[in-house]
């Protein structure tokens, strides 16, 4: 089913908000356009697209209509109207966000604006959806207490249970992270979080153990101990270990020199430094031994 109509709709209560345009003439003879706008943030929006004074004079149902497809992502109003279903379900969900600049440069910041094209909508679309609900969720903290639930038991764990080697929804967070919460600054073991609720949608956060004197989150911690990683995060860096160490091989039989140890080299361990935040491999035997890549010898 097509929303086309959703989009007339809005270029028609952009042009409306247009047209409430009055021009007063400053004492340097500056000319100062300005709307009483219902729908959208003409003012905004003409100021973050360089409007100069003839075009913001020029008012028209067709350049409503460019603005209002620009706004999305598409590069004219016929792309729009020739669009694909879930490039335009993409659309209307984010033009209902975007009222004024700040919102559309938010989104063009975070997504480096791209066009929407029907390869990229979907993924596109999944990413909108995340971020505009993670914005809810950053509100449940602050909600008055009657309004929000703190879990325990099976619910909390399963919350917890969701910073997991491979999906953690923050990606360098595991449930065995030890972490420092910036806005109390206490350290604590992730698992030490509160989980929150909020009752009237379900939606959940994961919070600061010193909840609720404490509103921080956790994506506000930052992770002390040195992660980690596993599944294809690993795979990727194991591979990239072995174009930096030709002699290397997923399945080459190496000796530690460090402690001696002998195995495969597909069972190192990937560790994300905390400082740098960047991976690099070492010993299978890591923390116990400090060996890495350099020290890996040949054991056949
Ligand atoms: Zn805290
Ligand atoms: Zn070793």
């Amino acid at each position: 089913m097509s929303n086309l109509e959703f989009f007339k709709n809005q270029a028609k209560k952009f042009l409306k908000d247009w047209r409430t345009q009055t021009q007063t003439v400053e004492s340097d003879d500056i000319v100062l356009n300005q709307y009483d706008s219902k729908f959208y943030d003409i003012q905004g929006l003409f100021l973050y697209y360089e409007l100069d004074e003839k075009d913001e004079q020029d008012i028209k149902l067709s350049r409503a209509q460019h603005f209002i497809a620009q706004m999305v992502g598409f590069k004219k109003w016929d792309d729009l109207i020739h669009a694909t279903d879930i490039e335009l379900e993409l659309a209307e969900f984010l033009l209902r966000r975007f009222k004024d600049a700040e919102q559309i440069m938010r989104w063009e910041e975070l997504t480096g604006a791209p066009t929407i094209t029907p390869d990229n909508a979907a993924e596109l679309f999944e990413y909108a959806k995340y971020i505009y609900e993670m914005d809810e969720r950053v509100k449940i903290p602050f909600l008055p207490s009657e309004q929000i639930s703190v879990l325990s038991g099976k619910p909390r764990t399963a919350q917890l249970n969701e910073f997991d080697d491979v999906h953690s929804p923050n990606s360098q967070l595991r449930k065995d992270s030890y972490v420092f919460c910036p806005h109390c600054q206490k350290a604590f073991n992730f698992n030490q979080s509160k989980v929150i609720k909020e009752n009237s949608t379900n939606r959940t956060m994961v919070v600061c153990k010193n909840f609720p004197s404490c509103k921080g989150m956790y994506i506000d911690y930052k992770v002390l101990s040195p992660t980690i990683l596993y599944g294809p995060a690993r795979q990727y860096e194991l591979e990239r270990g072995i174009n930096d160490f030709p002699h290397l091989s997923m399945n080459k039989k190496i000796e530690c020199l460090h402690c001696g140890d002998k195995y495969l080299y597909s069972e190192t361990k990937v560790v994300i430094d905390p400082d740098d935040g960047e991976a690099w491999i070492h010993c299978k035997n890591y923390p116990n031994c400090s060996g890495n890549p350099l020290d890996f010898m040949d054991a056949e």
